[in-house]
């Protein structure tokens, strides 16, 4: 991908054609990719950036999406429960609000925090960015929002949230009669929705676009 003719020692070049990859740490001539190529590295195999058509447009779309399930997610019951002729509605709000109520603030506050408050903020954040790019305002503000947003991805856990409700409801079966509710089938659209979020929306390009380059330079 690097032009072969190019033999200057690395040392030689600017620094914002050289990348370093992330795994391995190998320094090397950024190579120049056209439209949904990527790049990886030659030692380790680890991708190191892509170049993928429509970034910001299609970002939108899933952020958007993931926006409005969002709300039936955490406000729709994740499943019903019938015990002794008694049936209750569990949504992950009415989880949130019966930690706490049992005397579980803690616990409580770090499920809301994990499960709602960081995953929202952090589709907010992206909602922001991709706005700032798309309506060209704000790039400074844009770069900030999505400094957070990387902070904050080490600590929205709707993954784990989801692996608790597996394991409750696995566990449920055997003592009460259980059925899903729509709020679940929400959760793991959200989730999905986010893993393919995640993929679309390459950090390279955001973090290019935000810096003010051309985005679609080499489309
Ligand atoms: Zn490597």
């Amino acid at each position: 991908m690097s032009d072969p003719a190019d033999v200057r020692p690395l040392a030689n070049l600017p620094l914002d054609q050289l990348v370093a990859c992330h795994e391995c740490d190998l320094l090397m001539r950024k190579p120049v990719l056209s439209r949904d190529e990527k790049a990886q590295c030659p030692r380790c195999g680890y991708e190191l950036y892509a170049h993928r058509h429509n970034v910001v447009e299609r970002s939108l779309a899933l952020v958007l999406a993931a926006l409005l399930l969002y709300v039936p997610a955490n406000f729709l019951p994740i499943m019903q429960l019938h015990l002794l002729g008694q049936s209750a509605d569990d949504t992950v709000w009415s989880g949130v609000i019966g930690l706490y109520s049992t005397g579980m603030r803690g616990i409580a506050v770090v499920v809301f925090l994990c499960s709602m408050a960081i995953p929202l903020l952090k589709l907010l954040c992206q909602l922001a960015v991709l706005l700032s790019i798309r309506w060209n305002v704000g790039r400074n503000y844009g770069l900030l929002l999505y400094r957070i947003y990387h902070h904050l991805r080490d600590w929205g856990m709707l993954e784990v949230y989801f692996m608790g409700v597996l394991v409750a409801i696995v566990k449920l079966l055997d003592l009460a009669e259980l059925s899903l509710g729509l709020g679940l089938l929400c959760f793991i659209s959200l989730l999905l929705v986010q893993v393919w979020l995640e993929v679309v929306m390459s950090p390279h390009q955001i973090w290019v676009a935000l810096s003010g380059e051309d985005l679609h330079a080499g489309d």
